[in-house]
């Protein structure tokens, strides 16, 4: 009997954790963090208590109550953890933290399924982010041992890593009594997959997050051919933007790109997603067709040399961009009254890997010589442009989402102070969205024709009954059977 759960993404964008049952084997599709949920409850000032996260996250309703899932050093909080694991498999769609956050809490001796692009932005982001990342590693919680100069005495043990194993999926990879197909497919960020999962009762059909306009959406369409050919039962499908008729393509935002940045008489500032590839790509090549150079910041550049070292394909490539270098700390980056060691010392092991880069350039080159360069900023770095100090006739291109929540809108007013302090409001925004409109989800699901659709990952799933009739909306944890 092939059963479907959903512990998240119901009736909301994002948190997708999908049990697959069939038989003994148990499978998640995703564990990821419902932002919604999060952000019910905490703010950047009230934070989860690290010492008790499963624990609280189960009575928020963050995490789902399932025996054998989660690592014993924080589940021993809770309860007595289960000797052995009962799932047989974690299978992530992408690295986007709605699809991948949770995974930190996963016990390390259930293997985990993905692509080599997923896997090498989950070690970026677990390298340069602050915060609960652990993908690759699991850093062992609240644990003792003998101290090194006196054996009779506990310490701490803060260095006690315990690898977690991470497959890479092949087109085809057998996971117990499931055989599963995976196809690379489009959306924001690197290393997407959609999947056909053949169980005992059929083939279900599992999108992730998908896309038809962006660089990729050959990608896709060759996804939707594949997936029809198995004649599915289920097809459990995002819905993000069910109710946009349309979508504005990559490519029409790279041509957008190239209006906006000819003839600008100062510097260029710009905003877009840090892990979105494709995007970075876009405004590559404006920078190029204005005869500039694209400058990214340190955590950029980092994620472009681990996605080069696992060998992912089709990525910009570090020697493409400039990687900007702030000052820190002490602020004495160039200081000749300080030893270049001391002035290193502001910086993070792995962002002095990039320091000295022939590449590399510091607010100075970019203030001194403006109409050389594109400078990506975000939010949180708009405070270098007072090192930069942009002169009349600079611009700012903001291409990430609109505002979905207050916090964002706010996040939004105060930039828009920022940019109107340096002269650069009012802004550009051009950005395109990581997600199929209405139309294209409607026109993929009529060709592959599945006799169930489960609609995930949107908060209008009703919107499906227009164009399919038999929808399948069961609440949190609630089993559906195929049989
Ligand atoms: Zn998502
Ligand atoms: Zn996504």
């Amino acid at each position: 009997m092939t059963q479907i759960t959903l512990h998240g993404a119901v009736g909301e964008i994002g948190g997708n954790k999908i049990l697959i049952e069939d038989g003994d084997t148990r499978i998640f599709f995703d564990f990821g963090l419902s932002f919604g949920r999060w952000g019910d409850f905490f703010t950047p000032y009230l934070q989860p208590r690290k010492w008790n996260y499963i624990s609280d996250f189960l009575k928020l309703g963050l995490l789902p109550d399932l025996d054998g899932l989660y690592r014993p050093d924080y589940e021993r909080r809770l309860r007595e953890s289960s000797k052995e694991p009962k799932f047989d498999g974690i299978v992530l769609s992408h690295p986007h933290l709605d699809h991948a956050g949770f995974l930190s809490f996963i016990r390390p001796d259930i293997p985990v399924f993905c692509s080599i692009g997923c896997k090498a932005i989950l070690q970026a982001l677990e390298e340069t982010a602050f915060g609960f990342h652990e993908y690759t590693f699991i850093k062992e919680a609240f644990k003792l041992r003998p101290s090194k100069r006196d054996s009779s005495k506990l310490v701490k043990d803060k260095d006690s890593r315990i690898k977690r194993e991470f497959n890479i999926l092949e087109t085809t990879t057998k996971i117990d009594d499931f055989t599963i197909h995976t196809y690379p497919v489009d959306h924001s960020v690197p290393g997407a997959n959609s999947f056909i999962i053949e169980t005992s009762e059929g083939a279900i059909v599992y999108t992730g997050d998908i896309r038809f306009h962006g660089r990729r959406g050959t990608e896709s369409d060759f996804f939707v051919e594949k997936a029809k050919s198995f004649d599915p039962v289920l097809i459990i499908s995002e819905g993000t933007n069910i109710e946009e008729p349309t979508s504005f393509g990559e490519m029409d935002l790279q041509q957008k790109l190239f209006s906006l940045v000819e003839n600008v008489p100062g510097l260029i500032t710009v905003n877009f997603p840090v892990r979105d590839m494709d995007r970075m790509r876009s405004f590559i090549e404006a920078a190029k067709h204005a005869d500039r150079s694209l400058v990214v910041n340190l955590k950029q550049a980092y994620t472009l040399g681990v996605l080069e070292e696992n060998g992912v394909k089709n990525m910009p490539t570090i020697d493409e961009i400039s990687i900007f270098i702030p000052k820190k700390r002490w602020g004495i980056l160039n200081d000749i009254n300080y030893p270049v060691e001391i002035q290193m010392r502001d910086y993070l092991y792995w962002e002095n890997k990039l320091i000295d880069r022939t590449n590399s350039v510091t607010a100075d080159d970019i203030s001194k010589n403006p109409k050389d360069f594109v400078y990506r900023c975000d939010f949180f770095e708009l405070k270098n442009l007072f090192d930069i100090n942009p002169q009349e006739g600079s611009i700012f291109i903001r291409s990430v989402t609109e505002p979905v929540d207050e916090e964002m809108e706010l996040d939004l007013k105060k930039a828009i102070n920022w940019l109107m302090f340096f002269g650069m409001h009012p802004y550009e925004q051009v950005h395109c969205s990581g997600h199929a409109s209405g139309y294209d989800i409607k026109e993929m699901i009529q060709k592959i024709n599945p006799k169930y659709v489960m609609p995930i990952h949107t908060e209008k799933p009703d919107e499906f009954n227009s164009f399919h009739s038999d929808v399948i909306q069961k609440g949190l944890g609630v089993k559906f059977s195929l049989s």
